[in-house]
């Protein structure tokens, strides 16, 4: 069976393909299509975003689709970056300088107060309009400098306490497994798995 996973982020792709290993798909990327569309990210919320995002992809492709919308909530700063953590400085997906705004933001907020948390929706399309959603979270505190080389985006300014690195210290397969992005797409494989016995 082949999936869409509509991204074009390729920190979020390999995540996501690792993920995937367990499931009987076959990967296809948006690299693979033919002049796809742009999806305007213009909802207020992570779910309308990952809608929007799989339900326009699985209608141009005609592929099962799965698009993820995802960011980094700060409640120092009210939620921000929020929606708009991709282009924060301005930019979209410029990683440095939306590290460089959330550590200027950040300046002079005490430790007990740089609690924040990723958040993922991930959104599975028909291209015929139906729509799944499925979410994860994952918390942690900012750091006041960037620490380690893997993952991407706000990965080495993220800690996370119980292993006391930032997710960019950790290997790949840990960070799948508490990720926001793994808690949504493990509740994703058994659909897929479901549906492959159907042969969808
Ligand atoms: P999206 O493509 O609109 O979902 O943007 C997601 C943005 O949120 C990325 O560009 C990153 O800035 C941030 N983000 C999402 N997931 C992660 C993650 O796992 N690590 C670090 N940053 C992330």
């Amino acid at each position: 069976m082949n999936l869409l996973v509509a991204t074009g982020n390729q920190g979020k792709l390999k995540e996501i393909r690792r993920l995937l290993d367990s499931a009987d798909v076959e990967v296809i990327g948006l690299d693979q299509l033919d002049a796809p569309p742009v999806v305007v990210e213009d909802g207020d919320t992570f779910a309308a975003n990952a809608r929007k995002k799989a339900l326009e992809m699985a209608a141009f492709s005609g592929q099962l689709t799965l698009a993820d919308d995802s960011g980094l909530v700060v409640e120092a700063l009210d939620g921000a970056p929020g929606v708009h953590s991709a282009r924060y400085a301005g930019v979209q997906g410029d990683d440095a300088a939306n590290n460089a705004k959330l550590l200027e933001e950040m300046t002079g907020v005490v430790d007990e107060q740089r609690r924040a948390a990723f958040h993922c929706v991930m959104a599975l399309a028909w291209p015929d309009g139906r729509c799944q959603t499925f979410s994860g979270q994952v918390a942690g505190l900012i750091m006041r400098g960037e620490r380690g080389a893997g993952g991407f985006g706000y990965d080495p300014l993220f800690m996370v306490p119980e292993y006391g690195k930032t997710m960019a210290e950790l290997p790949l397969d840990i960070k799948n497994r508490i990720s926001h992005r793994g808690t949504a797409l493990r509740q994703v494989i058994p659909v897929l798995q479901q549906l492959a016995r159907q042969g969808a």
